[in-house]
């Protein structure tokens, strides 16, 4: 064990709730159990909020808006910025925790999270100062113009699969635009989101940044009903974001939501051309995140191959596939690490043991064991499958991929958008007129060329169908989402 990366855990001091510039245990004295799922062995324990401190921190945050909304946009960049600089120094501490918390090894996903969260609140620092409005040229005697305004306070919820990333976003979206902000982080894993906090301490004033721990259902179901609350912004299953949109509707409370997806890849003849083999196949396996254990709400995790090509690409991503190197997530030479919790092993355990039993065939992979030391499946290919499948139509959120051949065009397209997600999509072949029509006719918020990338600042990203609603990592899907248009009209001549 001496090679492993042992995370610094928060002192059991600062593991609780962090409102109004101060750390705090809930007055129940309730705590969760953070474990590491790598090794089934519990890590931290931390506050178990309810709305006790959701009521807590809504206020904070209520009391904070007037002079951190007036504050120039320049000023809450600069403050923006200079918390993604203290993250990149901090980056490898910060991402041994997330690594320990959540599964995602160190070594190709929480070191690279870490930097990257740095770089949301680096960009989004720079670029607060966009929130500009507009005027209108109504005639000589009247002055017309917008400015963007914030919605005031901002209850975020985010899942565990990148939560310091998706926290950097939500942080840096509700702050940069004017607004405070009550974050609650997932159950499973808090604890990076908590070191954040650590270094945001005495950075932003107090009450303008507020994270509260606890369960979904409790302080997650708070903060969404609380009358404090503005706006929600939640990342999560498409199922609970249903549920919270039915109680943000009820006081039109303005809402995004970034959901579930089920995404394809879909590869043509000419991907594999030219010497294009071995690139090709490394794209689908980056596309379908198995790295990430398949958690990822993009996640290439329907691949369809033209017939012509099948035989040739299919060993060589499962060549690519299973040549990562699975195990603890501490573990520097570890690429793969483990699924977040038991819930979540037995769920994937459950569809890979379905598609088994209609027929499917194993590529690569196997079901799951049954009692692992650590959350740790093995990535899984699986052919003989039929999109219409329960193992192809739902997220299995783990590192299964069905592959599937096509022939043309027209039926690929059907196949792909025959889906009730619309998240994401991957696109292999070097045919520009194909691209163009490809790309039109799939129903997808973000579709990559050739590549199986991540998300990068700057560019919108958010879903269509039930993948959710709004888009993140730009400016303009800040100011969409963060802010309203208020619009005045002056009558200047008026009384002369
Ligand atoms: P989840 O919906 O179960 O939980 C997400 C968060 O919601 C957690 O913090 C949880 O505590 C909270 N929550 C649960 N029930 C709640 C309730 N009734 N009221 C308020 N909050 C509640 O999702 P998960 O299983 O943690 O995460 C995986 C899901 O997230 C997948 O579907 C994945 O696709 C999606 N996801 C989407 C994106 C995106 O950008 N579109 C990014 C990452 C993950």
């Amino acid at each position: 064990m001496t090679k492993l990366l042992e995370p610094k855990l928060p002192e059991a001091g600062l593991a609780g709730s962090y409102i109004n510039g101060a750390w705090h245990w809930p007055e129940s004295g309730a705590r969760l159990t953070i474990e590491n799922p790598s090794r089934r062995a519990p890590i931290c324990e931390v506050g178990r909020g309810t709305s006790t401190e959701v009521n807590m921190a809504v206020d904070a945050a209520r009391a904070a808006l007037p002079a951190w909304r007036s504050l120039p946009a320049s000023e809450r960049g600069k403050l923006l910025a200079e918390l993604g600089r203290r993250l990149e120094e901090n980056a490898e501490e910060v991402a041994r925790v997330l690594a320990a918390e959540s599964g995602n090894a160190i070594k190709t996903q929480s070191r690279g999270e870490a930097l990257g969260a740095a770089g949301v609140l680096k960009y989004y620092g720079g670029v607060a100062v966009e929130q500009k409005g507009e005027t209108l040229p109504l005639g000589p005697g009247l002055l017309s113009f917008s400015t963007r305004e914030p919605h005031g306070v901002v209850g975020s919820i985010i899942p565990w699969n990148s939560p310091l990333q998706l926290g950097a976003v939500k942080i840096s979206m509700a702050l940069a635009t004017g607004n405070c902000l009550v974050l609650k982080p997932a159950e499973d894993a808090p604890l990076a989101i908590l070191k954040l906090a650590e270094l945001a301490d005495g950075l932003f004033p107090a009450g303008v940044f507020n994270v509260v721990t606890g369960v979904g259902e409790e302080a997650g179901a708070a903060l969404v009903a609380h009358p404090g609350v503005d706006k929600v912004s939640f990342t999560g299953s498409s199922e609970v974001g249903k549920l919270i949109g039915k109680v943000t509707s009820d006081r039109i409370a303005n809402l995004t939501l970034e959901l579930g997806g089920k995404s394809p890849t879909i590869v043509f003849p000419d991907a594999i051309s030219d010497g294009r083999l071995d690139t090709t196949a490394q794209q689908v396996a980056n596309a379908m995140r198995f790295m990430r254990q398949g958690q990822s709400c993009t996640a290439g995790s329907r691949l369809f191959v033209h017939r012509d090509i099948w035989d040739e690409l299919m060993p060589k991503v499962a060549e690519k596939s299973a040549a990562l190197n699975v195990g603890d997530a501490l573990d520097p030479d570890v690429d793969m690490g483990a699924v977040v919790n038991a819930e979540r092993y037995g769920e994937i355990r459950a569809f890979v043991a379905e598609a088994e039993a209609e027929g499917a065939t194993f590529l690569i992979g196997e079901t799951p064991d049954e009692d692992p030391t650590g959350f740790c499946p093995n990535p899984t290919i699986l052919t003989g499958v039929d999109n219409t499948w329960r193992i192809s139509r739902e997220e299995v959120f783990g590192p299964v991929m069905v592959a599937i051949p096509f022939e043309s065009e027209d039926e690929v397209i059907e196949m792909a958008n025959d889906t009730h997600y619309g998240l994401a999509a991957f696109l292999f072949t070097h045919d520009v007129s194909r691209i163009t029509r490809m790309t039109r006719a799939i129903d997808a918020g973000w579709i990559q060329v050739n590549q199986g990338g991540g998300q990068i600042p700057g560019m919108s990203y958010g879903g269509t169908k039930q993948s959710g609603m709004g888009s993140e990592y730009s400016i303009e899907g800040a100011l969409e989402a963060y802010t309203y248009r208020k619009c005045v009209t002056i009558n200047i001549e008026a009384g002369e």
